[in-house]
């Protein structure tokens, strides 16, 4: 199959900070479309697969799922974009298409395995996919978004991972009006949680380990704000009809089943490395329920796209060239950043 060279950055090790280098892509086929990449948005999940916290990360790795683009080349058989359209990639890049869940448009839980834009199997080229911190990428149309006219479009690029993370959980649990919802971890998914929520009409609490959060949490939209370390305000905190947990590392969740209502659920979608401890007396009292979820389909990936544009919600966005990635990524492990580090193209050289 024949391919075209792309700039990207990656690295070799966990421990090696990323650097410029070339990749291969697939040339366009027919159902596909080539993106110049705009923004990228930096996850936890891409510092977790550079770490290699959850085992399996292939090197040289090229992290990077919330892509935004311009759309440079369609291949014969795409009607759905034309060249010069702004479009979106997120984590989905492949799926089988036919069975129950794609025909579901929950690609997510594809029977037969899903491909992740970066670090997965890639089944044209073999060797593994490479992500959005590059300059190109070459995608199949019908897992790429359409991406309105955002006024600041890098602040719209975490949509396409840490918008529809919390949205797909807030939607499926009822987040709407009358309803008590939490959110644990006020970081790039948090954030975005408290803003979706609070658009959908919910009552909002941020639960947060960081007292300059407390003070932040109104801005972003919060009702309440929780300092989660201190036990009295904790101890205080009941009723909730869900709360959804962003933390990427381990904690003491069982805090948290205690302040669901009866029917209640407390919804992982944080992904520590470690196990989590439940303790059963805080699940059987009140019925509570321990639920997971990950990213969205595509069809509601779309959703949470139009939905934050109607609402004009984007993630408060900390826009970085290339070049300081390393940085960037050093800050986010720390915690040290209000609340997305976005990669702005431009800055990588073709
Ligand atoms: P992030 O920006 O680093 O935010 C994580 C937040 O968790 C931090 O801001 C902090 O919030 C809190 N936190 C961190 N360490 C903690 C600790 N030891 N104890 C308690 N709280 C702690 O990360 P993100 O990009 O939002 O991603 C969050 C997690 O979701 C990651 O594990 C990521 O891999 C995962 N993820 C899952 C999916 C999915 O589909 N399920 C999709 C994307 C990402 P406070 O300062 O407010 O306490
Ligand atoms: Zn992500």
């Amino acid at each position: 199959m024949s391919t075209i060279t792309v700039k990207a950055f990656g690295t070799e090790a966990q421990d090696k900070p990323l650097h410029s280098m070339d990749v291969q892509r697939r040339a366009l086929m027919e159902n596909d479309v080539e993106l110049e990449i705009l923004y990228c948005g930096i996850c936890h999940s891409d510092l977790h697969a550079i770490k290699n916290d959850w085992g399996g990360t292939a090197y040289p790795i090229v992290p990077g799922h919330e892509i935004i683009g311009k759309v440079t080349k369609i291949g014969s058989k795409v009607s759905k974009f034309k060249e010069g359209d702004l479009a979106g990639i997120g984590c989905i890049v492949d799926s089988c298409g036919h069975c129950h869940q794609c025909n579901d448009g929950e690609e997510q839980f594809c029977e037969e395995g899903w491909t992740l834009v970066f670090n997965a199997p890639d089944k044209h080229l073999g060797g593994v996919t490479y992500g959005g911190f590059s300059k190109h990428i070459v995608c199949d149309a019908n897992y790429i978004l359409k991406i309105p006219e955002f006024e600041n479009l890098g602040a719209a690029a975490p949509l396409l991972c840490a918008g529809i993370t919390t949205y797909s959980p807030l939607k499926h649990w009822g987040a709407g009006p009358g309803k008590k919802i939490g959110i644990i971890g006020i970081g790039g998914l948090g954030h975005m949680a408290v803003k979706i929520a609070k658009a959908m009409g919910a009552h909002v609490t941020v639960f947060t380990t960081s007292p300059d959060k407390v003070e932040d949490a109104k801005r972003l939209g919060a009702d309440e704000a929780v300092l989660s370390k201190d036990q009295e305000q904790m101890a205080a905190q009941k009723g909730y009809d869900m709360i959804l947990d962003t933390v990427s590392a381990k904690h003491d969740v069982n805090a948290y089943l205690n302040c669901l209502t009866v029917d209640g659920s407390l919804v992982l979608v944080g992904l520590p490395n470690e196990p989590l401890d439940v303790g059963a007396f805080n699940i059987v009292s009140g019925r509570k329920s321990l639920s997971g979820s990950i990213i969205g389909g595509i069809a509601e990936t779309q959703e949470v796209i139009d939905f934050c544009y109607k609402h004009n919600i984007t993630a408060d966005s900390e826009i970085i060239k290339m070049q300081d990635v390393n940085e960037a990524l050093d800050r986010l492990e720390k915690g040290d950043v209000k609340y997305r580090f976005v990669i702005d193209m431009a800055s990588l050289s073709n």
